[in-house]
């Protein structure tokens, strides 16, 4: 980052005073509502999930102490206390263990354990970065925002899970497999599965929440977004609790480890935003705002959660194709709020000057991703784009000078405000391809088709 940029963890740090909240909360637990334009049968599953969320909130007590020492890696750490560990991603003797950082903060009072990942990609370092201010001395410490004297419950970060990927610049481990295809892994298989097994082992299948942040694969980017299959209870709710705008539904695709977490009953979400070799300060920012509210909001840290003015809740989408090929120049950012034939790109092509072609979308809605590689041909994805057809003016209300989302979280501490006062916007369809990322195709290094 450029010195003159903003520091995001200065700006997030503001996120220590929270705001006292204008009016006294009703319910803890508000109803939420689930607009018609969500298939039957899916509006039946979340509200079913939803259901169970307002029936059973907490499962841990809030009284002051009692918190036993807490196990991990054959050490006990004891309530109220931070230790800043190693974590080797293989079991050997001899040879490469690839030690990973993680830091286990243990609170004084009883409560849930939240693990918070970055990097299973090793190219993509908004978490990385994220995890790390929030693991500083701004954020992390007496009478910080995480103190661990007044926390409930367990938080453990690891900020870059794939370490070895990292060094190489690489998203995959260096056998070329994709750590977030090989969940729950396997100990007796090839090496990012061993790696996969012993994570789940040691570190997933003890977690009562999952926070897993990424940013969109090589060639492209994301505007902040949370994905989450919202026929989990809990983590519907926690995907509502992160506080940002944009929610697509989807099961993730099979191995990830959103997908074997929530077959296991475990809460787990991914965060996307900005995308991979790069590091993107709002993305970054919006990331630390969302785990405080989320933390927040389970009552584990003291302060009222900050929340969007409404919600996106996304069960597909439509693609922005070139017609064309050459060299595009994106003219609609991702973030940008597009009208019905508006253009979004010009093609040219340097081995024919002199012609240019417009690319058009070819509906109303929100772009949450665009390209960022020049390089097009005919049938390329240049943006995907959310459907928007209800709720407009609202989401029109949250635009910048340049017609782009301002994301909660983006423009400094966002207000507190009752559940009852988000609109939440429903958004019809199916993701083609059967995920989110399906159309984008191979990204750069890898033959992957999905970002997280
Ligand atoms: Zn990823």
């Amino acid at each position: 980052m450029p010195e003159d940029d903003p520091d995001p963890s200065e700006d997030a740090a503001k996120a220590r005073d929270a705001k006292p909240p204008p009016r006294a909360k009703k319910r803890r637990f508000a109803p939420i509502k689930i607009a018609n334009q969500i298939p039957m049968r899916r509006r039946r599953e979340i509200e079913k999930a939803l259901g169970e969320v307002g029936a059973s909130p907490t499962k841990w007590s809030r009284k002051v102490g009692g918190s036993k020492n807490h196990n991990f890696l054959r050490k006990r750490i004891k309530p109220g206390t931070i230790r800043h560990l190693e974590y080797d991603l293989l079991d050997v003797e001899i040879g490469e263990s690839w030690p990973v950082p993680v830091s286990v903060i243990h609170g004084s009072r009883p409560g849930p354990v939240v693990t918070l990942l970055g990097a299973i990609h090793g190219d993509e370092l908004v978490g990385p970065l994220a995890l790390t201010y929030l693991c500083g001395p701004n954020f992390m410490g007496d009478d910080r925002v995480i103190d661990a004297s007044v926390l409930a419950g367990t938080i453990r970060i690891m900020p870059i899970v794939n370490l070895p990927g990292y060094r190489m610049m690489m998203r995959d481990f260096p056998d070329d497999r994709d750590l977030n295809r090989c969940f729950p892994g396997n100990p007796d298989s090839n090496t990012t599965s061993r790696v996969a097994n012993r994570l789940w082992e040691q570190l997933i299948s003890s977690s009562d929440y999952v926070i897993d942040l990424h940013a969109a694969a090589k060639g492209r980017t994301n505007i902040p977004q949370i994905r989450a299959n919202l026929a989990h209870a809990s983590s519907n709710r926690i995907a509502r609790a992160f506080g940002i705008e944009t929610i697509l539904d989807s099961q993730g695709p099979r191995g990830s480890l959103r997908r074997v977490a929530n077959d296991k009953d475990i809460a787990c979400i991914t965060y996307e935003g900005g995308g991979a070799d790069e590091a993107d300060p709002e993305s970054v920012q919006i990331a630390m705002y969302g785990i405080i509210n989320l933390l927040r909001s389970l009552r584990m840290l003291p302060g009222y959660p900050s929340k969007p003015r409404f919600r996106i809740l996304a069960s597909g989408s439509v693609w922005i194709r070139s017609d064309q090929g050459g060299l595009i120049d994106v003219l609609a950012p991702a973030g940008s709020f597009v009208e019905e034939g508006e253009i979004v790109a010009t093609i040219t092509d340097p081995e024919l000057p002199g012609v240019q072609h417009d690319v058009m979308s070819p509906i109303q809605g929100l772009l949450i991703s665009s390209a960022t590689h020049p390089f097009v041909n005919s049938g390329s994805p240049i943006g995907h784009l959310l459907p928007v057809k209800r709720g407009v003016s609202t989401l029109k209300r949250r635009l910048d000078d340049e017609g782009c989302l301002i994301i909660s979280g983006s423009d400094g501490d966002p207000p507190w405000r009752e559940d009852e006062d988000i609109e939440d916007i429903a958004v019809f369809g199916e993701w083609s391809g059967g995920s989110p990322d399906a159309e984008w195709g191979p990204a750069g290094s890898g033959d992957e088709e999905e970002d997280y």
